[in-house]
């Protein structure tokens, strides 16, 4: 990554997950972006649950990044399909079909402009971690052959399932065996990271301490800043409000606004929330949840129930 010894806490990068649909494709990306006063974004090239995807020449790459440099957002995060299954040694044509799919998901991510790819990193769905780590390494070694400017970031995840990314060292292991790694990052998920039993609710600088010492803190390309609906170590993966989950407001503030990564992109993947005049309808939150975060200062009364 480069250095952001010039940042200053008003470089903060902030955003959420945002959509790609209808006519305008990622130009509706920014619009929905910048109607929540966010400097960044995350996209899914498709919908996240397949792998259908329109052709890039439909998605309105050039106008979106016209309308993004006259905003002001420099940059943007993709994030791969929940589909992909590095780690799957019981299906060898799904893990075939993942190593593939993500190739195509490297390049699109490229060609839209964007420098990073999140991806989970698999689940062993019974082989065993051991073997589903080997399977990640073997596919990532064969994506990541093919050179390019876009780096993998595997998430930290909540440990459900057979999940693997779920501590630190598991992480540490791919990156031990990939041939590559200067292309990998880590995306690091507040929720996913406290369902796995990490405590940042009490001690974040003690957990990013050992992250740092079994990755290095430098390899954080993108924060997923999410409260939790369930307890530390719960292995649930259920994301709730900024404040209105077990982690609470002021570690995700403090992790914000961290001074260890300055110009990091923070991206809200919180729940949409009932609207209070039609309860059959809802909003997102990312408009105020943003705002929160900038000042932290979360007005009384803005509770989400
Ligand atoms: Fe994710
Ligand atoms: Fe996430
Ligand atoms: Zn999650």
């Amino acid at each position: 990554m480069s250095s952001a010894n010039a940042q200053t806490a008003n470089d903060l990068l902030i955003g959420s997950h945002v959509s790609m649909s209808g006519k305008e494709m990622m130009l509706s990306s920014v619009r929905e972006a910048l109607s929540y006063h966010a400097n960044t974004f995350m996209l899914y090239t498709g919908a996240p649950q397949n792998t259908r995807r329109k052709p890039v020449e439909e998605l309105r790459i050039g106008e979106a990044w016209q309308f993004m440099r006259l905003h002001h957002i420099e940059s943007f995060v993709v994030h791969a399909p929940y589909i992909i299954n590095l780690a799957n040694t019981v299906k060898p044509e799904t893990r075939r079909l993942a190593v593939d799919f993500l190739a195509q998901e490297l390049d699109r991510t490229q060609k839209m402009g964007s420098r990073l790819l999140i991806l989970h990193p698999g689940a062993h769905v019974g082989a065993g971690p051991k073997a589903g780590i080997q399977s990640i390494i073997d596919g990532l070694n064969e994506v990541l052959s093919e050179p390019s400017d876009v780096c993998i970031a595997l998430e930290t995840m909540s440990g459900k399932g057979s999940d693997i990314g779920s501590s630190f060292e598991q992480l540490a292991a791919i990156y031990d065996g990939v041939r590559y790694p200067d292309r990998l990052r880590v995306c690091f998920d507040t929720c996913h990271v406290h369902d796995a039993g990490y405590d940042i609710a009490h001690d974040l600088d003690g957990v990013l301490e050992q992250f740092d010492r079994l990755i290095g803190k430098d390899q954080i390309a993108v924060f997923h800043i999410n409260d939790s609906k369930n307890e530390r170590g719960s292995a649930k993966d259920r994301h709730a409000d900024i404040g209105e989950g077990y982690l609470g407001f002021a570690p995700l503030y403090a992790l914000t606004h961290h001074p260890d990564f300055p110009g990091i992109p923070k991206i809200l993947e919180t729940p949409w929330y009932p609207d209070p005049s039609n309860p059959a309808r809802t909003l997102p939150p990312y408009g105020r949840e943003i705002a929160w975060l900038r000042t932290g200062k979360k007005p009384k009364g803005e509770e989400i129930i």
